[in-house]
């Protein structure tokens, strides 16, 4: 119970999804979590349900694009408990599912704000405090689609394998600081991400949600897709002192997915 205890930890998006699976889980092992995301709402049924469960929690409202609101976060978090332990960087987002020619740069751009720009600018914004302490762990939540291709969210696709070399640039430079960063690359996880996703193919398709979702299920050899704590659980590890020699790794979780 208590694999990260007195650990504070920063998990970006984590007021639904795979980062609320990632806060709960390690609060349940002892760290505090700090929830943030921009609905706020949200946020706060995360930390009660935490706290309800015995864990400590705190909800802050983060965008991971606006910059100066990351610094006062980061700083506000530094300031209260005195150290930065854990950053998740998790916020993500699909963007449109058509093919590169059809998008926008406006489009292209929005998913790289998030999803690169953000994850940089929380890095960038708690590194220092890291640094001072000489101790931190950074995981960049990837994808399969950063490993693998599929003719689908190409920009997605792009942002995903961004992270996963964010991570062992990140790996290299701080090792020296005593700061591990790794990357986690799940496969299908339901999640309102994946939900929406499926809506929209059905909408597109016509075919039913559920047979979309068997479809799904059957990439991945071990015969459906995740959950978020199957995500959860391996962020724990990574970030936990068992994982002391684990750097610049990416941890793929997803049923077999790749593995064909
Ligand atoms: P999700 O259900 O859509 O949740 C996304 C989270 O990110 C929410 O908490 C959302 O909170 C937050 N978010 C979105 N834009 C944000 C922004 N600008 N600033 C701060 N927070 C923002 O997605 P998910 O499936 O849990 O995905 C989480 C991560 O896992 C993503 O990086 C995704 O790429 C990755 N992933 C997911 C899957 C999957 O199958 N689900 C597979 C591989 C990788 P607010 O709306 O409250 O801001």
């Amino acid at each position: 119970m208590e694999r990260v205890k007195g650990k504070v930890a920063i998990v970006t998006g984590s007021t639904y999804g795979i980062g609320e699976a990632i806060a709960k889980v390690l609060a349940k092992e002892g760290a505090i979590a700090i929830v943030t995301g921009r609905t706020e709402k949200e946020g706060l049924r995360v930390i009660e349900e935490i706290k309800v469960s015995g864990g400590e929690a705190e909800y802050y409202s983060l965008d991971v694009t606006d910059e100066m609101r990351v610094k006062t976060v980061a700083s506000a978090v530094y300031d209260k408990h005195g150290k930065i332990d854990i950053l998740v960087n998790n916020a993500g987002i699909a963007g449109p599912n058509k093919p590169t020619h059809e998008y926008t740069r406006e489009e292209w751009e929005q998913v790289f704000d998030v999803n690169v720009t953000g994850a940089f600018l929380c890095t960038k914004h708690v590194v220092p405090y890291m640094q001072k302490q000489k101790s931190g762990n950074i995981i960049y939540i990837s994808s399969i689609y950063g490993i693998v291709g599929a003719p689908d969210v190409p920009a997605y696709h792009a942002t995903k394998a961004a992270n996963r070399v964010m991570a062992k640039i990140d790996a290299l430079l701080y090792a020296r600081d005593n700061i591990r960063v790794n990357s986690v690359h799940p496969g299908f996880i339901l999640t309102p991400m994946v939900e929406n996703f499926l809506k929209e193919q059905s909408a597109k398709s016509g075919i039913s949600i559920e047979e979309l979702k068997k479809g799904l299920d059957t990439m991945h050899p071990i015969g459906h897709i995740g959950e978020p704590q199957d995500i959860a659980y391996g962020v724990l590890y990574l970030v936990s002192d068992e994982a002391k020699f684990v750097t610049g790794s990416e941890l793929i979780i997803d049923g077999g997915y790749t593995t064909t």
